[in-house]
Formats: C-alpha cells, structure tokens, sequence
C-alpha cells in the first residue's frame, strides 16, 4: 500500500517481555463501540492474509504484489488478542477473509479460538472456494456459520479467464457442493460484474437462483490502483443490472438472507435463493456502515477505502493496552468514503482490496 497514512500507534506503557499469546484483552468499559456518526459498531472484517491462489482481474495484478512477510502478519493468538478486547467493547460478528483465506496454514485453529470468545456470535467466511472442498467440514466443526464464494461466471471457461487461473472453475464448483453439502447456509455467492466479460450473464444467475439455495449478489466494481483497466471500462451499475434482471421474470424485493451487509435483494416466488445488488459506486451505504477491518498485518481501518488506520500491531506486541486505541479509531471512522468512478483517488493509496481484506 502506497500514499500517506492517518496512522495512530500505542502510545501506554512499553512491556516488551509481554507475551501476545497471553495478552487477555479486559475492556474499559461497557460501552457500546458506536463512532462519531452515531453508527454502532459490532462487526469486524479480519484478513488473514494478503496472498491469494487466484488473480482476479478486478482484484490483482497478474504478477501479484509484494506480499507480507511472515513476521509481519498477526499470528492466530495475536487476532484472537485483538477480538478478545473488541468483544469486551460490543464486538459480535467476524468474517474472516484476505487475499485467500484457506491459503493460510491451519485456518480451522484461528476459528476455534475466535469462536471460544465470550461474545462473538457468528463467524462467516469469505473464500473463493478453490481450496474449500477439503476443509468444509473441518471449518464448520470449527464454527464457521457460513460462508460467501466468489464466482463471477457459471461458465467453466470464464470462472478460468477472469481468475486467470486454468482449473479453479472445477475446483470453486466442488468447493460449493461442498459447502452445501456440509450445511453451511446460507450460501452468498458475490458476483463482480464486468461489462463484455459476465454481463450478458446476469438472467442466468437470476434463473439459478429458483434452483440453488444459493444468495447470489451482484457487486459493482471499484476502482483501486491496480485495476483501472477494468474498474473504469468495465463498470455496470446496479441499476443496470437490474433492468437486466427484470426483463428475465417477476421478482420481488425481500428481506434477503441473514448477515451484515448492505446487499437489497429480491426473489423470484418460491425460489430457495435471491438476488441482491451491491452498490458502492452508484448508491453509497456509508450511512449504515456497522464495520471495522483489521488487516492481516494488524492495522485497524475503519473504512475499507481511504487513509485512516491504526496499527494494533506494535502496542499489542509491546503489551501496551488496545482499547483506548481502537476507541480513537472508531472516533474517527469517516463518515463515507470518496471513491470515483474512473479514479483510484479515494481508495487511499490501495492497489488491491486483497490488501486490506475486501
Ligand atoms: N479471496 C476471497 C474472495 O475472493 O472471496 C476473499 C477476499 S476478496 C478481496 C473479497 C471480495 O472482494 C470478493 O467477493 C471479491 O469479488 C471482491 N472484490 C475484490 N476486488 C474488488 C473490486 N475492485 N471491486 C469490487 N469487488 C471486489
Ligand atoms: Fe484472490 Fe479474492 Fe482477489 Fe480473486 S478477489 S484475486 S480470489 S483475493
């Protein structure tokens, strides 16, 4: 991640002998974690890694990016640290996610110790399932309540093109029948549309939907540094896509499956899936915002664009207390983020969103 940075670090007391896996993570108060707007936070996005085994185009470069490395990244004691002071502080809903998730060794390990926390209620996944059919069960048992899959195409060779990656569409398909069949629900699938390369198949996702207990949401493409090319000449709006939707049967809005976001959804009658748009571009949902991000080398964003964050890292390696920290951050949570269309401006210096946990 490159440009300047709105960074706060720990400023107590240094204890450098402090071991991180034994940092017990009391709160302060009982204060519920609400920011300067008045939003009330209890859901946080938490990156394990930054590598992925994809390159989607509107994500990665297709050479990747300098990556992490290792001593840089929390280990599972130190996320659980963290999570264990934010649960103290009104924390309740984790979504772990990357770059890949399931490259990271042991994953199920991370879960155990998140879900053992007093507090936390739900832990989804977000993966691109290429690595899913071999852990599903073994995640689940951990606690994984359920999970949302990237896939951009129901065509075996597109799915192959835009992750370019020959073989995933194979290995995403298994890992979804998986997830079914481990009963892992509901199922999202986050479809990012692209104009000329999945546009024409919006109807036949929409049909799928009558079939498939599957929550498919149609995600508008955000610009980042790296991706331009697609963000900027590729981009369809919600609206759009909709329309496209429309022309295909009687749909109506419904309250949509459980879970955090900011997805609308709609369903066709008696259908066990629905259809949802998420709109970051064409209809900004800041107002609502109910989330923070930790990244998987410790800092604490309080909007997924933009400069603001806070490293967690040094103070929580030092033994110096989070809580006033991550209150400060909340503080100055934005009040929405400025991206443009065409622009990589508002994305605050980011090449990827695999960066930061997207
Ligand atoms: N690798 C996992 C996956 O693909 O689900 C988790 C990380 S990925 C960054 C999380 C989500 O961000 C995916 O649904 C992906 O489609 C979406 N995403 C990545 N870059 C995006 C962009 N520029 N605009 C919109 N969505 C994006
Ligand atoms: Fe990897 Fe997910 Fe980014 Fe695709 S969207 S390159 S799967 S991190």
């Amino acid at each position: 991640m490159s440009g300047p940075l709105v960074q706060l670090s720990g400023t107590g007391a240094r204890n450098p002998t402090a071991n991180p896996a034994r940092i017990e993570g009391g709160s302060m108060s009982n204060a519920p974690m609400q920011d300067g707007f008045g939003r009330t936070v209890e859901y946080l996005r938490i990156s394990v890694t930054d590598k992925c085994n994809l390159r989607c185009v509107y994500c990665m470069p297709e050479e990747g990016l300098p990556w992490l490395k290792r001593a840089q990244l929390l280990s599972y004691e130190e996320i659980a640290a963290v999570v264990r002071v934010m649960a103290g502080m009104g924390l309740r809903k984790l979504r772990i996610t990357g770059g890949e998730p399931l490259v990271r060794r042991d994953l199920p390990a991370l879960i155990r110790q998140l879900r053992a926390i007093p507090g936390i209620t739900d832990i989804a996944l977000s993966t691109n399932a290429v690595l899913l059919a071999d852990q599903v069960e073994e995640l689940r048992d951990a606690g994984v309540n359920r999970v949302n899959v990237s896939l951009d195409s129901l065509r075996p060779e597109r799915v192959d093109a835009i992750s370019r990656r020959a073989g995933s569409a194979e290995a995403i398909f298994r890992g979804l029948a998986a997830a079914e069949a481990a009963g892992l629900a509901p199922i999202k699938i986050n479809c990012v549309v692209m104009r000329g390369r999945n546009d024409d198949e919006v109807a036949d996702f929409a049909r799928i939907t009558r079939e498939r207990p599957w929550h498919v949401r149609f995600i508008e493409v955000m610009p980042t540094g790296d991706n331009l090319g697609v963000s900027a000449g590729e981009y369809v709006s919600a609206d759009e896509i909709l329309q496209n939707i429309e022309i295909s049967g009687d749909l109506v809005p419904v309250a949509g499956p459980a879970g955090n976001g900011p997805a609308v959804y709609y369903a066709f009658p008696d259908a066990p899936g629905t259809l949802g748009v998420i709109t970051p571009m064409s209809h900004t949902y800041c107002g609502s915002c109910n989330r923070m991000r930790l990244t998987a080398d410790g800092q604490l964003r309080p909007c997924l664009f933009g400069h603001v964050q806070t490293d967690l890292r040094t103070p929580l390696r030092q033994g110096s207390p989070l809580e006033p920290l991550i209150r400060e951050t909340l503080r100055i949570k934005p009040e929405r983020h400025w991206l443009e269309q065409g622009s990589s401006t508002g994305s605050g210096g980011l090449r990827a969103l695999s960066q930061v946990g997207g």
